[in-house]
């Protein structure tokens, strides 16, 4: 494959870049890599893994009180998607090390799920649910087929990430035990204490640091008391 540059649909900055700039003002850069046979593996199975996945029910009724809605009903869901829209899945070196993955939507080039090529040769089973967690949060971005992006829209796709998360959990106990890399303490392991064990307070002030130069909400994914909660921590934070 070629190697391109392309410009990802989610920058992943504190939110102080943005209190006096425009939201999308800092997109990350990707190189895009082309993935060799044990990648390939790796991304195969982590959707083989996806595709099994089933929300635990009592987490789901949870996560939709709290206002993130899933925009798939289970892993399945989300690998049919890929597969009848030819989503690519690929490797690329970010200009930003900080983010887990990221898409990118164009109308030529259709729908690519990158991750971060740091992860590339993390291929141990905790690591590759992880990277399952990552592509089924950015389908979740993917599904609606657009570049804009909101707080509500990155709490409905967290959910998915979070959802299966807790499913991997229950179903192969004490799997994510040792995993103690930023892919886990700052990504899947991460959310699924802020929205399940923890005071609401830090999910809010988290999502308001890493989200919050987002708006609220948007046509596709109307504002919950959740994300507008975040959106006035963002701005008491940043005297906007
Ligand atoms: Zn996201």
């Amino acid at each position: 494959m070629k190697i391109t540059s392309i410009i990802c649909k989610l920058p992943d900055f504190k939110a102080k870049v943005y209190s006096n700039g425009s939201p999308g003002a800092n997109p990350v850069f990707v190189t895009v890599e082309k993935p060799d046979r044990a990648q390939i593996s790796t991304i195969k199975r982590a959707l083989d893994e996806l595709e099994e996945v089933e929300y635990l029910q009592n987490d789901l009724l949870y996560m939709k009180t709290l206002g993130a809605n899933p925009p798939f009903q289970n892993g399945r869901e989300a690998v049919d998607w890929i597969k009848k829209n030819k989503a690519k899945i690929l490797y690329a070196d970010f200009s930003n090390s900080n983010v887990h993955a990221c898409l990118n939507y164009s109308e030529n080039d259709g729908i690519t799920i990158l991750i971060n090529s740091k992860y590339k040769n993390d291929c141990s089973y905790p690591d590759v649910l992880a990277i399952s967690e990552a592509i089924f949060h950015e389908c979740g971005h993917g599904k609606d087929m657009d570049n804009e992006n909101s707080i509500q829209e990155e709490l409905n796709c967290l959910s998915l990430n979070v959802l299966a998360h807790r499913f991997y959990q229950k179903k192969y106990k004490g799997i994510f035990d040792n995993s103690n890399s930023f892919l886990y303490t700052q990504g899947v392991s991460l959310y699924p204490k802020l929205f399940f064990d923890f005071f609401k307070t830090a999910l809010k002030n988290r999502i308001a640091d890493k989200y919050g130069y987002l708006r609220s909400g948007d046509s596709k994914h109307p504002a919950t008391d959740l994300a507008e909660d975040i959106k006035r921590i963002y701005e008491s934070a940043t005297y906007i």
